[in-house]
């Protein structure tokens, strides 16, 4: 391995991963890690235009590095992260053993001082459309993000605080938790594959975590498993979640287990981390329904980070919690651009467009009520599909929805919902319809419903509201 070669890894959050973020990233290589939830062709074009020079696996992973092998004769060695007995028995011409490969060294190592915009990470977007393109982090936008993510209203996490990242830190770096635990000392767990309720139920409780971060998915299977048994928790106190939006009832369930539920937002992008849904003071005074509506929010700025809403015209709005639109941020650790300047220059004004549509309230509480492509434009006023998608599954009947723009001759598009009923339930297109009902402006309430068996999605648990909008392109609404 040469210092700026791009080092590829496949593996789940464990010691060794932990180790080639500070070995790669050390020595003046970038450590890239593969997101293996991507299907496999879109890791094999990963690999490929990242030019890894090595990539380093977990052995969960063997199956699908010999798909990948025939397809990446870039690559020059397959490491499998593991000691010699359990090398596995796979097809690959370029395999290595990890622990061969440290046994043979001294350990005496002499780490090289480089400039801090030397590159330390790699990482690409997943994408709806088109190919993943990569973020490239350098030492200084990593280290300024650990610094941030450490602040009190942020992580918080001291020596004496002990974390477990559940997000994997093949995502988006564990949201910077492999940076901020070390650097501040904290324990920090790591729970390998076993993402189910069960298994960090009870790693939570034998290693007395504290802090704990990760995507609304994982938490729904740790609070069913905890009520399905009565069980609560001993140490822990704080559970970030992000991703995707935190459902409202999560919090809620979370509060009533004696944990505070932080609602966060970032993406790729931006190291990821953006806001944080921290109370401040004068909130803790107030009742729990006001504090609620902050919670719920994605959350205020973290220093270092710079936020504003656009309309169509660049016209920035009023920070008065109901305007919305284009959310735009700036900062040290927000990209420029995409590796290999694809894309070409994607910043406005040097402001990032996030892709994402917000409200900004008077005290800076930042709430995400689109994407900036799913928003519904009837009339020339923009619909949330979010706020459509909310209401559609607090039926009792609805297991899932999606609101799209179906075409309309008058109004250019209206709001039309994709729905899948809950297992044995029952509900028809007028109840769904009538259910809007004084939960949302006249106009706002969808033209139509359909209900399918299952919504298609992203590799990475995302709704495809692409494929969904070419299903229906041609849906007759009947008020069309
Ligand atoms: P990640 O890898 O963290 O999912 P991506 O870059 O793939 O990040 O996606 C980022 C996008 O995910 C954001 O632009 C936003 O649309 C969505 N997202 C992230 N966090 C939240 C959140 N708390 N609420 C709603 N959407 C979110």
């Amino acid at each position: 391995m040469r210092a700026g070669d791009r080092i590829g890894t496949l593996a789940w959050n464990g010691y060794r991963h932990l180790e080639l973020y500070y070995g790669v990233s050390g020595m003046g290589a970038v450590t890239h890690t593969i997101n293996p939830r991507l299907f496999a062709d879109q890791i094999a074009y990963i690999v490929n235009h990242a030019e890894d020079a090595y990539v380093f696996f977990d052995l969960t992973f063997v199956p699908l590095v010999e798909k990948l092998a025939p397809q990446c004769p870039g690559v020059r060695g397959w490491v499998a992260m593991t000691d010699r007995a359990h090398v596995p028995q796979a097809r690959l011409a370029k395999l290595l053993c990890y622990e061969d490969l440290l046994g043979a060294e001294n350990g005496d190592y002499a780490w090289p001082q480089f400039d801090e915009w030397a590159a330390s990470g790699l990482c690409y977007t997943s994408g709806t459309t088109g190919n993943p393109k990569g973020t490239l982090y350098a030492h200084r936008t990593t280290v300024l993000h650990a610094y941030a993510a450490s602040l009190p209203d942020v992580f918080n996490v001291s020596a004496r605080e002990v974390i477990l990242p559940v997000v994997p830190m093949f995502h988006v770096n564990s949201w910077g938790v492999a940076y901020l635990a070390p650097m501040n000392g904290a324990k920090l767990v790591l729970p390998g594959a076993g993402l189910d309720g069960k298994s960090l139920y009870e790693l939570f409780e034998t290693e007395g975590v504290t802090v704990t971060a990760g995507v609304p998915t994982v938490w729904l299977g740790l609070l069913a498993y905890v009520a399905e048994h009565g069980l609560r928790f001993s140490s822990l106190r704080r559970a970030v979640v992000g991703g995707s939006a935190c459902p409202p009832a999560m919090i809620t369930r979370f509060a009533e287990l004696g944990v505070e539920c932080i609602h966060a937002w970032g993406m790729t992008e931006m190291s990821p981390l953006g806001s944080f849904g921290m109370l401040k003071g004068k909130h803790l005074g107030m009742p729990p329904e006001q504090q609620f509506e902050k919670r719920v929010k994605q959350g205020r700025a973290i220093f270092g980070v710079e936020m504003k809403i656009v309309d169509g015209a660049g016209r920035e709005l009023p920070r008065d919690g109901k305007a919305f639109g284009d959310l735009l941020v700036r900062g040290p650790w927000v990209t420029c651009g995409y590796f290999k300047g694809e894309g070409g220059d994607i910043l406005r004004d040097g402001w990032f467009p996030t892709g994402d549509v917000a409200t900004i309230d008077p005290d800076g509480y930042m709430q995400i009520t689109d994407r900036s492509k799913d928003v519904i434009k009837s009339g020339g006023e923009w619909i949330s599909s979010i706020e459509l998608e909310n209401i559609a599954v607090a039926h009792p009947a609805i297991a899932e929805a999606a609101a799209i723009g179906a075409a309309h001759p008058k109004w250019d598009e209206r709001p039309l919902i994709v729905a899948v009923r809950k297992a044995g339930a029952e509900v028809t297109r007028e109840e769904l319809l009538t259910f809007y009902e004084g939960k949302v402006a006249k106009w706002w309430i969808p033209d139509d419903v359909v209900f399918v068996e299952a919504l298609p999605h992203t590799a990475t648990g995302k709704l495809l509201k692409t494929q969904l909008r070419q299903e229906f392109a041609k849906h007759k609404l009947p008020t069309a």
